[in-house]
Formats: C-alpha cells, structure tokens, sequence
C-alpha cells in the first residue's frame, strides 16, 4: 500500500495536498525508467531536444500564474516573489534550449605528429537531482535544463516541503514533448534512503545537490564510494559591503532585495552588513524606514511582501541567533511588524554586533540583518572572510576600483556590484570553500553533465 504525506501552507499551517510517498522500491523505479529512456534521449537530434526546452519555457509563462499561486502557496514566499521566481525558472529552460545546440570540442595535430585528437563532450548518464524548497521551480529548473540539453535522463527528489512545484514541472515537461522515463520525480519524506539508493546504484553517475553544507557533505561522502561525478550548491554567507563613497539610497535598494527577497530564505541573501562609519547612520537611518514600510502577511494578500519562514525549526534558529547576539550586546535598532499568529519573523536590524558573534558566521536563512560599522579595510575584510562560507558578496563603491579590489580580496564565486541581485540563467552560479562545487547556469551549466571524451587516430 503506497502512503501519502501532508503538503502544507507555512503561512497557515494548513494541507494543499497529499503526495504519495516515494520508498526506495520506487526510487529503483525512477532509475530503472531513466536508464531505460537514456540511449534514445541521447541520441535524440540536440536541435529536437532544444526546441523541447524551449517549450518548456514558452509553457511555464503560459501557467505562470498557477504556477505563482503554487509556489507562494508551499513556500510562503509573496506573491511577487513567486512570480519572480516563475520567471527566473523558466529562463533556464530557454538559456539551455539556446545551449543545447552550441556543442563544443576540437580536432587537433598531436604535437610529436604521427596521430590527430579529436575531444567530444558525451552525456554523462542517468543523473540524480536533489533540490531545496526555498526555490521550488528555479533550483529544478536550473539542474533538469541543462542536463537534458546535454542528453541525460534525470531522477529528482525534491524536497519534502514543497514537492508540488516539481511535480506540476513535470507536467510541464511531459506536455512540451519530453518524452516519458527522461524526468522522474519521486517526492519523498525518505530524503536519506531515497537518495542513498540512487548514489549506490550504479547506473546513476551524476549527482547535482542544492542545500545545506552538512547535507552536502554527506552525499559527498558517498558519492565517494562509487566516484559518482557531483555538483554541489551549498550554503552561503554573503557580506554586503558599503564604501564610504558608495550611493547610499542605492545600497539601501540593493540591501532590500540582497537580504529581504525571499524573507532572506536563499544562500545568497546578505547574511552581514559592513557599513564604513562615514556613511553608517545614514544607511541604517535610511534602511531603517524601508524596513519598517516592509508587509509581512501570507501570500494570500498580494501586498504583502514576506511571508513566512519555512518551518518551526527555522523559526527557532533565527531567533536563537537573534537571542544570542543581543545577549552579547548587539541591539535591535529596527524591527517590523507581524501578523499574530503564524510562523512569522519580523524584519530586523541588528546593531553593534560583536565581530565574533555566531549570527555572523552562520547563515540566518531569515530576514534578519547583522550590521557591522567599519574604517579599517583589513580588519574588514578579515572579518568577512572568517567563514567556512564563499558563496556570494555584494560591494557598494562610488568608484569601481574600490569596488573591484574589495570585491578580488573576499574568497567566493560571486560577487554583486553596486547590485543587490547577481543570479541569471547566463552567470555560471556556485561558492568556492565549503559553499559547493560546480557552477550551474551560463555556458559552463552543461558541462556538469557532460564527460570529456577522446579518440586518438592513429595518422601515418
Ligand atoms: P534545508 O536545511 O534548506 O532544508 P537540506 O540540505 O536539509 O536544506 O535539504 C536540501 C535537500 O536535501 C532536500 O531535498 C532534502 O530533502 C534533502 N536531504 C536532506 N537530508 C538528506 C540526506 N541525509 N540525504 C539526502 N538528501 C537529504
């Protein structure tokens, strides 16, 4: 007898749907019908497979508000924010449809002569997608793109809280023309033996993860046992920097969006602010106001602009390191308002922040913002960079220069200038340290899953 699980609304507690509940039998199923469709996938015309993707794209817009109401509705995100998100997600469908048919390699003299070279790119194989819930459509988008643009077959698991977005993906897909056993979703609350099954089973050799560094860490370790090629988008911690030149309404703008999109729910929301003192009660005075102008409400109400965060669990996160930094003399200088009841954390601005604080060095996933005053840009920038984190950074500079040299000097994959987003379907996104391994989006998204292969010709 298959089982079902609850799909809940965070911002009222309430069930959407039930899911059936995938076991390891049906995640054996999954693999069994990828491997099955692979060879002909494969072989499929890249233009066939491109002009698919890009149906895909055109009926994601076409669904967009179904599609927007589904994730406000699981996520908890606002409605504008979904909507963002629909439309980021469907970008990567035509991003790679465009990719899909620029194939790569070269044909090449060996240099001692006597033989020529030619290197093709090959479809890895079944690959095994696992993805967040903070970005239910974008983060699935963002792996099966590009990975059946490169002609594999996919297994996806997402996560447990908001499974129905992938799964109207799915349909999506399916009507566009993909054809069946390409995309397997199998929602589950079995997320470690679901996965465990894929990663032992050797016809799987990809596997591509959206999530937590420790979850990350985890699957490394066993993608170890069979050197399963993985992709791995971990947490971040990004600094958000402020010069004592930059265009403070400018920073104030881009810091609303760089930690408040999303209630501050994504690994590159600006997890610390380091403000020069120069400029420092002007931005907090000015930060401040919009904060406060914030609407937190379920999504239900389209004005609103947060919801609520995902779960108990993260609520009791955000305010222990909230609690903490306030008992080691951080201050609220700014805190919005909330609903009564319901899982809502309101905006915060935290002040006086002791540089060793834990709400500095570990991500808060909430829309809460530590901000740092600075006037020595080494001990600045040492503090910016004592995290296991390397995600993303943002810098505000009147000059690119500075911006520039802030920006080289702090250790992760991306960073936002004068910008208070970096994300899009043509940036090859990923952290260096304990932030992932990998890039997906842009022209190197494919090559995760892609093999390099090479004939040698023998030529006499
Ligand atoms: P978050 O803390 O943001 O929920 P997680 O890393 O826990 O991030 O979850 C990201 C994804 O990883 C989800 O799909 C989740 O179900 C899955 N997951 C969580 N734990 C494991 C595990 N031990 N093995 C495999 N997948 C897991």
């Amino acid at each position: 007898m298959e089982s079902k699980f609850d799909v809940c609304d965070p911002a009222t507690g309430q069930v959407i749907e039930q899911v059936v509940d995938g076991t390891i039998e049906s995640a054996v199923r999954a693999v069994d019908a990828a491997a099955a469709a692979f060879p002909a996938w494969a072989a499929t015309p890249a233009r066939k497979r491109a002009e698919i993707l890009r149906r895909c794209h055109e009926l994601m817009l076409r669904d967009a508000d179904t599609l927007t109401k589904l994730i406000a509705t699981e996520n908890g995100k606002s409605a504008a924010d979904a909507r963002a998100e629909v439309e980021y997600a469907a970008e990567f469908y035509r991003w790679f449809s465009e990719e899909a048919v620029r194939g790569e390699g070269s044909y090449n003299d060996a240099p001692a002569g006597g033989s020529k070279t030619i290197v093709t790119y090959v479809p890895v194989g079944v690959a095994a997608l696992i993805t967040p819930w903070n970005f239910p459509a974008a983060m699935a988008a963002r792996k099966v793109a590009p990975a059946l643009a490169a002609g594999c077959t996919v297994v996806l698991k997402p996560a447990e809280e908001t499974p129905l977005t992938a799964l109207a993906l799915a349909r999506i897909m399916h009507e566009a023309g993909v054809p069946p056993g390409v995309v397997n979703v199998v929602p589950t609350t079995r997320a470690p033996e679901v996965v465990a099954a894929w990663l032992g089973d050797d016809r799987v050799r990809k596997v591509s993860f959206t999530g937590s560094t420790l979850v990350g860490r985890a699957l490394l370790r066993q993608a170890a046992d069979r050197v399963v090629n993985a992709s791995m988008e971990l947490g971040g911690n990004a600094p958000f920097v402020i010069t004592a030149d930059a265009d403070v309404d400018a920073a104030v703008a881009g810091a609303m969006l760089a930690k408040f999109r999303g209630g501050g729910q994504a690994c590159t929301a600006a997890n610390r602010f380091y403000v020069h003192a120069n400029v420092f009660e002007q931005f907090l005075e000015k930060f401040g106001k919009s904060v406060m102008a914030l609407r937190v409400g379920p999504s239900s109400d389209a004005d609103n602009q947060i919801g609520p965060v995902i779960s108990h669990k993260a609520h009791a996160r955000i305010s222990r390191l909230v609690d903490a930094a306030v008992a080691n003399g951080a201050r609220i200088a700014f805190q919005g308002k909330i609903p009564n009841s319901g899982l809502f954390y309101p905006p915060t601005l935290l002040v006086d922040v002791p540089f060793g604080a834990p709400i500095l060095s570990e991500e808060i996933f909430g829309p809460v913002a530590p901000i740092v005053m600075w006037n020595d840009e080494v001990a600045m920038l040492a503090s910016a960079n004592s995290t296991e984190f390397g995600l993303a950074a943002y810098v505000y500079a009147g000059r690119l220069q500075d911006a520039l040299r802030i920006g080289e000097q702090i250790d992760v994959g991306m960073v936002g200038i004068n910008r208070g987003a970096i994300s899009d379907p043509s940036v090859p996104f990923g952290g260096v340290k304990q932030s992932g391994i990998g890039r997906e989006g842009a022209h190197e998204g494919i090559r995760e899953y892609q093999e390099t292969r090479v004939y040698s010709v023998g030529w006499q």
